[in-house]
């Protein structure tokens, strides 16, 4: 953490244009390593080698929208209010922009061993805003990290950043990223992995002389509302989308359709019977490790043994490392007096609750947690229909979806995969998409500086062609 709070003294001091390129350096560094790289982490995760090319694609993709962000500029949110002497009293000249916090902790995911690791997301935010990272390689695929990591250094020196812009730590067992937290240099934490995981950082960060804040992405079942319209005129369609949804990726995907929520009729039981065919069909593949593996099996075990959850429909019997899709369905009055009900169940599988009407229906939405995201499964009839019911679902969580399955978060400025806790530890963030750069920067205003003291930024020329507000207009 001292080498990094040096190299930050540095890094910093970097035009966004270098960054820029650092960024760029990366991406084609990882991309002339990609088959070493799928080959590694395919034996340490068991995830395919298609999923995993892709992923890589990703990663690179994600890079290079960061390094754009920071080349066009206006990220940094420059805001001027000149000066006003004829004021009474006088008002001085103030300058505001976004500079970043220093270094900074990241925890590589293991459902992410590219996209969410190493040179992941969370590592391109920092890296954009200008602080330093140490990287906690995730402990189910240590290989796979420390040549992520090697690539970066490769970067690092092809683009002439200080040595230590990057570090990367392995061990397993919690000591290390205890201490980390702990560090008295460590200005902020990513995670995404484990609620129990995300709540003992936190923990840490509270405990510390000067508190830091942990973004941490934990834990979320995804509620779709299958609404009747919807379900009396697609049914067949919506079981094949759903169950495919559910078990892609053998269900480790943070946005993982855990819970599936509908008002009792015939149509939703003729849903409910194709819907579970259509997961039984799947078959079982190995989850990403052992100990996700058996934390599947025991909370798939438990699950079945809550009253009243009934078994609609499974795979065939898996094997050694694999997962186990299922579907099962209980009412609405079972769900809402038993909490554990509304507990993440990583892997392939979603409890579907049946509703006896719509009082039932809102008392469900109102009981959940805070989630990644929302699905309103409906057509235009029950859009017009439902509108207060969509409305109390709209407050869950911070991705609102119509008609799409949950699973796959797009790159992009508009994306938020956060939400309420404990989806995340802050709502008011992101960690998908250009938005995510925002959790380690804070604004800084300067007030009185003559023009040759201020950063580029917020100088009266604009030397680097931003976006800025001026005494409350914007103005390029
Ligand atoms: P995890 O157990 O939360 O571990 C993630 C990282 O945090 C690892 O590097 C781990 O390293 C570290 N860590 C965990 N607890 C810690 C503590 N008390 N103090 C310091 N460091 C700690 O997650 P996982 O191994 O990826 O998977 C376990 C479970 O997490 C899954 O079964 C699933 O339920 C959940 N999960 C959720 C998501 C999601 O997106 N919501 C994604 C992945 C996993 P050490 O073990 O070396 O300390």
């Amino acid at each position: 953490m001292q080498r990094s709070a040096e190299a930050f003294n540095q890094y910093r001091e970097t035009t966004p244009s270098a960054r820029a390129v650092f960024l760029e350096t990366i991406a084609s560094e990882i991309t002339q390593q990609r088959d070493v790289l799928v080959a590694t982490a395919q034996a340490e995760t068991n995830l395919p080698a298609a999923r995993l090319n892709g992923e890589i694609t990703r990663t690179t993709s994600q890079l290079q929208l960061f390094a754009n962000l920071i080349k066009e500029g206006s990220w940094v949110e420059a805001v001027i209010d000149t000066a006003k002497p004829e004021n009474t009293p006088a008002k001085p000249d103030l300058r505001r922009m976004l500079v970043p916090v220093g270094p900074v902790v990241v925890f590589g995911a293991s459902n992410f061993p590219f996209a969410f690791s190493t040179a992941g997301g969370d590592t391109a935010s920092v890296l954009a805003a200008g602080a330093t990272v140490v990287i906690k390689g995730h402990p189910a695929h240590p290989r796979t990290s420390q040549l992520v990591f090697e690539t970066m250094q490769r970067a690092i020196q092809k683009s002439g950043m200080p040595e230590f812009t990057v570090q990367h730590v392995t061990g397993e067992g919690n000591a290390t990223g205890k201490a980390l937290v702990l560090h008295p240099l460590t200005t902020g934490v990513g995670f995404t992995g484990s609620l129990q995981g995300g709540k003992a950082l936190l923990g840490y960060a509270a405990e510390r002389e000067v508190p830091i804040p942990v973004f941490a992405e934990m834990s979320s079942i995804n509620p779709v509302v299958f609404y009747p319209d919807a379900l009396a005129t697609q049914a067949e369609q919506l079981a094949q989308t759903f169950a495919g949804s559910i078990t892609l990726g053998m269900g480790q995907f943070c946005t993982n359709p855990g819970l599936l929520i509908g008002l009792k009729s015939t149509a939703l039981d003729n849903f409910v019977n194709l819907l579970g065919d259509a997961v039984a069909a799947v078959a079982p593949q190995k989850m990403l490790h052992k100990g996700i593996c058996e934390a599947y099996g025991k909370g798939r075990s438990h699950m079945f043994s809550q009253d009243n959850v009934l078994l609609v429909n499974e795979s065939a019997v898996p094997a050694e490392m694999e997962a186990w899709p299922a579907l099962a369905r209980t009412a609405a009055k079972t769900f809402l007096v038993n909490p554990q009900l509304k507990e993440e169940l990583f892997g392939p599988f979603s409890l579907l609750v049946e509703c006896e009407d719509k009082a039932e229906l809102l008392a469900v939405l109102k009981s959940l947690h805070g989630q990644l995201t929302t699905t309103i499964v409906g057509t235009a009839t029950d859009t017009a229909q439902w509108k207060d019911v969509i409305a109390v679902q709209s407050t869950l969580a911070g991705r609102v979806i119509l008609n799409n399955p949950p699973t796959g978060v797009e790159v992009c400025a508009a994306m938020v995969h956060g939400g309420p806790f404990p989806a995340t530890t802050d709502q008011r963030f992101t960690s998908v998409g250009t938005g995510a750069i925002k959790r380690w920067v804070r604004p800084v205003c300067f007030q009185n500086f003559p023009d040759d003291m201020l950063p580029d930024a917020l100088k009266a020329r604009n030397p680097l062609g931003i976006w800025r507000q001026i005494d409350n207009g914007f103005t390029r």
